[in-house]
């Protein structure tokens, strides 16, 4: 499916008049990272680091951890690469870490939060990725940041890790970016001061969707329910939109729907302009954005909120079919 793709592998994905949309991919593995050459990815937009703690029978050591961290910027030859912290609890459970008896675990004890209860392994993680950097750029993601103060307690305990790390001897990276993942609905109404703190917010559309739907995301039944293009869901979108580019926060978004093109196409139209998604994801959307003008379909979505429709697809599902 790649060959498909390989004449547009090396062109932006540039729309018709502009704008230029990024795209970006997500990885968790060693394995993943030929594919930034293979499906022509700007970088790693999302580095879900948890896999490597799931295939294993124990805790990673640091050094372990730091060594990874460091073969993947090798492998990424100077692209950045957005490494996510732990993101533990809910549907991925560590064999070695004591199960929690939670009746609701996707609303549970999870990332972030067990990061800043227990910063133990946090702790580790953070000196193990400035370790890995050793003098690169570093760019540092916190999932599931439910409100303000959890990002800055976070962004904080690295700091002190930067500190710790420059105390030891060990060379600091040359630039540290640290942003949040947007995957609840709270966030996109945190103060201005959150979105000025944060470097770069990346919607997790997973998640995000799961929890403005009340809706699991592991329950098939539920899921297919509530369309991604659902008008609802896009304005709260826009919203994020509109509030990071209020106070320039630059915005991705690295959820499954990035990589499905339709959606994505429709995610540029509100305005996003940087996607993070499967490596086999790029071409086909790059495609589709490469032959479409935004700003129709911006006006084939307006129309469809206009006239009180549940779902924007089938007008745009329309609108391509017309394109031919
Ligand atoms: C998301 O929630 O959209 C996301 C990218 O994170 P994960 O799928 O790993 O929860
Ligand atoms: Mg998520």
């Amino acid at each position: 499916a790649q060959e498909r793709y390989a004449s547009i592998r090396r062109v932006p994905a540039t729309t018709v008049y502009g704008p230029t949309i990024r795209l970006d991919m997500n990885a968790g593995l060693m394995a993943d990272l030929p594919s930034l050459r293979s499906s022509g990815a700007e970088g790693v937009g999302l580095f879900r680091t948890e896999l490597q703690f799931l295939v294993r029978s124990k805790l990673p050591s640091r050094g372990e951890l730091a060594a990874l961290y460091s073969r993947v910027l090798d492998a990424a030859e100077g692209k950045r690469v957005v490494f996510r912290t732990l993101d533990i609890g809910s549907d991925k459970v560590l064999p070695y870490m004591k199960p929690q008896d939670e009746p609701n675990p996707a609303l549970g004890w999870r990332a972030i939060r067990v990061g800043l209860d227990k910063p133990g392994v946090m702790r580790m993680q953070l000196q193990a990725m400035i370790r890995g950097a050793a003098g690169r750029p570093l760019t540092i993601m916190f999932p599931f940041v439910a409100q303000f103060e959890e990002f800055l307690a976070a962004r904080r305990a690295l700091l002190a890790e930067m500190e710790r790390e420059e105390r030891l001897g060990h060379v600091l990276p040359q630039k540290l970016e640290i942003g949040a993942m947007l995957e609840t609905p709270s966030l996109a109404f945190a103060p201005k001061h959150f979105f000025e703190e944060a470097d770069f917010i990346s919607v997790g559309g997973n998640d995000l969707k799961q929890f403005f739907f009340a809706a699991d995301r592991e329950n098939e039944r539920v899921r297919r329910r509530y369309d991604t293009l659902n008008v609802s869901f896009l304005t709260f979108l826009e919203w994020i939109v509109m509030r990071c580019r209020e106070t320039k926060t630059p915005l991705s978004f690295c959820g499954e729907d990035a990589g499905r093109p339709v959606e994505a196409l429709c995610f540029a139209a509100m305005g996003f302009r940087a996607l993070s998604m499967r490596p086999a994801s790029i071409g086909p959307v790059k495609h589709l954005l490469r032959r479409s003008n935004l700003a129709e379909v911006r006006e084939i979505i307006d129309e469809a909120r206009a006239t009180g429709m549940q779902s924007v697809r089938p007008a745009v599902m329309d609108w391509l079919r017309q394109q031919g």
